[in-house]
């Protein structure tokens, strides 16, 4: 059966996807659950706590995790070992086995809840939910599993009297998955995605988003998942629960999402270790970004516009590839600006239990204080004027007003770094200086992860599409730079933005496998000299 993308549910007025999901929401309110850790087949509880809260209202606990140190990480360690074995050398048809039927399970009985947890944990609306832990999420599994057998059908050939296998062996250890707050599908697709290949994982999760993940961790367990395959280990200190990790000689991969400084570190300290490993350790990280738009004008205005609102503010802003930086031309600016201002007005921003809102929180007071610190910035610095937005208050939710600003030079701080927030940086070009814009446009940051053009002239578009090659790793033509579908758009980016492995597609798969080679001779030699030795004599 051809593979299709799992459909999205509207979540219209009266639609019964609309009740699940709001029943859900009310019941997991009224509760607040103890996530364990979960270590093979042991649910450990420690000595230390940490509040799961709801963003658009911090007072509210939803449940507590317990905080894993580095002994925890050592018994992960031993779990996913013992795992290894079994899991590792089963048929991939039984292992994909249960990962399809975590799909289902997502499909069907858990998609309500599990939308739920990422609505009131992660501060996502109902539509962002359903993209994110629902649909991306199951076509992660089930796309993943076709890779798989894409990878395992890749088969060398055979000469006469010879034949040659591969052999897709899973690494030798265990393999680190380190996860972001912003999507339940990424946390989920770095565990997945080793274990589909036969590795056994070990998965702290971020403080950020303990409430989802606990729950995944339900699903993988009815789902039949051995015990000790995925290991989650959350701790509000991630630092010794790593350095625990990296410094032991099993360790076999890190599969990362997240920002790059964090990357960073971690490549560092596994540098400082490589002559204490087994093998050399897969090193697969996807961090941040600072996505463009960039608007010819022969752009198509409301679609341009539509996307500058939709890829800089969805999520509050908090997608690695949200639009961030934008470059408009002076011939349409006016009208951009004007539809810009008159969009963003209308935007309402609050909890995400009521459906009517485009925007909820952030994710939590330190996410807050950050980007405050860049709105303050702007507010104050010469280079910089705020168009719309610039407020925030977190009295009782972390919210942040979808704001505009204005850089008045290309390379300004605000136009350079990622802010993760629902901050649009706009940069106004004239119309005979496009090659000193699109310069900009791809030197005024260190990243490359998505970016975006907006023209339809045909020669504008190669032209564009030319030029800014090492800009993107994901490169959209008259869309929003955001919203990469598994199986259609395999995401990642280059440059600070990661080693763009594709999540998504096969070639993160093929990471985590360590192919072995299998000759098998049928009438072997039995002599070691070769015709060529003969003499001139005996012809
Ligand atoms: P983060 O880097 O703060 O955290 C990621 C994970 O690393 C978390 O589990 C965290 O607990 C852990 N961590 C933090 N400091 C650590 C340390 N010193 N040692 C070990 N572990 C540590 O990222 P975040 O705030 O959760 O997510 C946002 C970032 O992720 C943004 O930069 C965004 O661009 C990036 N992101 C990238 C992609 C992509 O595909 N390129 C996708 C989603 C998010």
């Amino acid at each position: 059966m051809a593979l299709v993308n799992e459909p999205i549910l509207e979540y219209r007025p009266g639609s019964p996807e609309r009740a699940a999901l709001q029943q859900e929401l009310k019941a997991l309110q009224q509760i607040e659950v103890d996530i364990p850790l979960r270590i093979g087949a042991n649910r450990i509880r420690a000595a230390r706590q940490f509040d799961c809260v709801m963003p658009h209202d911090h007072a509210h606990v939803l449940g507590r995790f317990h905080c894993a140190d580095a002994e925890h990480a050592k018994a992960a360690i031993d779990a996913a070992g013992k795992a290894h074995p079994v899991w590792s050398r089963m048929p991939l048809e039984d292992r994909a086995r249960v990962f399809l039927k975590v799909a289902d399970l997502i499909a069907g009985p858990w998609r309500a809840r599990l939308n739920a947890a990422t609505m009131l944990g992660q501060g996502k609306t109902a539509h962002q939910a359903e993209i994110d832990s629902a649909c991306e999420l199951i076509d992660f599994l089930r796309f993943n599993v076709q890779f798989a057998r894409d990878i395992y059908a890749n088969q060398p050939l055979s000469g006469p009297g010879c034949q040659n296998r591969s052999e897709y062996r899973a690494l030798e250890g265990f393999i680190f998955a380190l996860t972001p707050f912003n999507f339940t599908a990424i946390a989920g697709n770095l565990c997945v995605a080793p274990a589909i290949m036969g590795n056994t994982v070990i998965w702290k999760p971020s403080e950020r988003a303990v409430y989802s993940a606990h729950m995944l961790m339900d699903i993988f367990e009815e789902a039949g998942l051995p015990a000790g395959v995925i290991n989650m280990i959350p701790s509000d200190i991630p630092e010794p629960v790593s350095e625990a990790l990296l410094t032991h000689p099993d360790f076999a991969g890190l599969h990362f999402t997240g920002s790059t400084r964090v990357f960073q570190i971690l490549w560092r300290n596994i540098s400082n270790n490589i002559s204490n490993y087994r093998n050399y350790p897969r090193i697969v990280g996807e961090t941040g970004g600072k996505d463009y738009i960039f608007a010819h004008a022969s752009a198509n205005i409301d679609a341009l516009v539509t996307s500058m609102v939709r890829g800089g503010f969805e999520y509050q802003g908090q997608k690695c590839s949200a639009a961030s930086r934008a470059y408009i031309p002076a011939s349409i600016w006016d009208e951009v600006v004007s539809k810009l201002k008159a969009q963003v007005a209308t935007i309402k921003i609050g909890s995400v239990t009521d459906f009517t809102n485009f925007m909820s929180a952030v994710i939590d007071d330190s996410s807050f204080a950050n980007i405050k610190s860049y709105i303050d910035f702007a507010a104050d610095s010469d280079d910089h004027e705020i168009l719309a937005g610039g407020t925030y208050d977190d009295t009782k939710g972390y919210f942040v007003q979808p704001t505009v600003v204005v850089a008045k030079t290309p390379h300004s701080k605000l136009m350079s770094e990622e802010i993760f927030g629902p901050v649009l940086t706009i940069y106004r070009y004239e119309d005979a200086e496009l090659e000193a814009a699109l310069e900009a446009c791809d030197t005024a940051t260190a990243y490359g992860l998505t970016g975006a053009i907006f023209a339809t002239d045909r020669t504008v578009i190669c032209y564009l599409t030319e030029r800014l090659t090492h800009s993107a790793g994901n490169f959209y033509v008259n869309d929003k730079p955001t919203g990469a579908v598994v199986g259609q758009q395999p995401f990642g980016g280059g440059r600070a933005s990661g080693t763009n492995d594709k999540a998504g597609s096969m070639w993160n798969l093929i990471r985590w496998t360590s192919p072995r080679t299998i000759k098998e001779t049928y009438n072997p030699a039995t002599d070691y000299a070769y015709p060529s030795m003969l003499p001139d004599s005996s012809n």
